[in-house]
């Protein structure tokens, strides 16, 4: 068995990162498994270096301990290239010239589970004005081509395990990736997006087990389409429930002193907070959300 976690360095980690974080390595090391560390530091405009130290110190305080070296996915950009020309050549992908003001002011379509569904306002362009845009230094993003893409690589499930974690059967849950529209793959200053290098350095990692919260289910959608176009396998998956503040929303450092950072500060004992996590005792007005 093989999980890992997997955090952005666009800030420190909060109590719900740390309480991912030691479920990953603890389903690890209850079956003699490896737990292992990826920064997705490719985000330009977001991802800081600093908060990469900070990260992996707020990770060690807690008593959180990876196995091998730490992967950085700017390292690998490499790979992700190799994959987009994979895909291109498979005639799945198209250049978008859209801005975000284009598409927030073209978008008729519905929200879907990743956003606002993209209108595929430049799927219908032709090769010769896509060419010539290119050429002229156009900025871009790859877009992948949703319904073709679905249509080539057929009907789709991933499996699951239940939450918390146990030795229970997979259920098959059917991937609908068509909801998410044709999301970026490369983006305009990265030569991958999340979906991408994710899926590929979860299989280059030899992730068997991946476990994060019941946000990215409908990325999950996507990175079963990702690895069946790209003939990688596919993981088994646990979404854990969030971990909400007072106001009953989401996780964020708005709620006060929830960052892990911050409860060092105050002179927590990481240990004791370690054990109360792992019993689902949070810090008081933090709790589980509903699933
Ligand atoms: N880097 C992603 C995040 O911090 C997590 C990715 C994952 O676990 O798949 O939200």
């Amino acid at each position: 068995m093989v999980t890992r976690f997997a955090p952005s360095p666009t800030g420190r980690l909060h109590v719900g990162h740390g309480w991912s974080a030691l479920l990953a390595m603890d389903l690890a090391r209850a079956r003699g498994g490896s737990f292992r560390l990826r920064i997705e530091d490719i985000d330009g405009t977001r991802s800081r270096p600093e908060h990469v130290a900070g990260i992996i110190e707020d990770l060690r305080w807690l008593g959180i301990a990876w196995d091998g070296d730490i992967v950085f996915q700017s390292a690998r950009l490499d790979h992700y290239q190799s994959a987009l020309e994979r895909l291109k050549a498979m005639g799945l992908l198209y250049p978008c010239f859209c801005t975000r003001a284009d598409i927030a002011a073209s978008a008729t379509a519905p929200h879907g589970p990743e956003g606002p569904v993209y209108p595929g306002t430049c799927r219908g362009l032709n090769d010769a004005h896509r060419a010539s845009r290119i050429a002229a230094g156009h900025p871009h993003a790859w877009r992948i081509d949703m319904a073709r893409a679905v249509a080539r690589a057929g009907p789709l499930q991933w499996h699951a395990l239940p939450f918390p974690p146990n030795d229970d059967v997979a259920t098959a849950v059917p991937a609908g990736p068509l909801a998410a529209g044709d999301v970026v793959l490369a983006r305009k200053d990265a030569p991958a997006s999340y979906h991408l290098s994710c899926t590929l350095d979860d299989a280059a990692m030899g992730v068997t087990h991946i476990l994060r919260g019941e946000d990215l289910r409908p990325a999950t959608d996507i990175h079963r389409l990702i690895q069946a176009l790209l003939d990688l396998p596919s993981p088994l998956y646990v979404h854990h429930p969030l971990l909400v503040g007072p106001d009953g929303r989401r996780l964020a450092k708005r709620d006060g002193s929830i960052g892990l950072a911050d409860l060092r500060a105050e002179g927590m004992d990481p240990q004791r907070l370690a054990d109360d996590l792992r019993h689902a005792r949070f810090p008081i007005g933090i709790s589980l959300g509903s699933a």
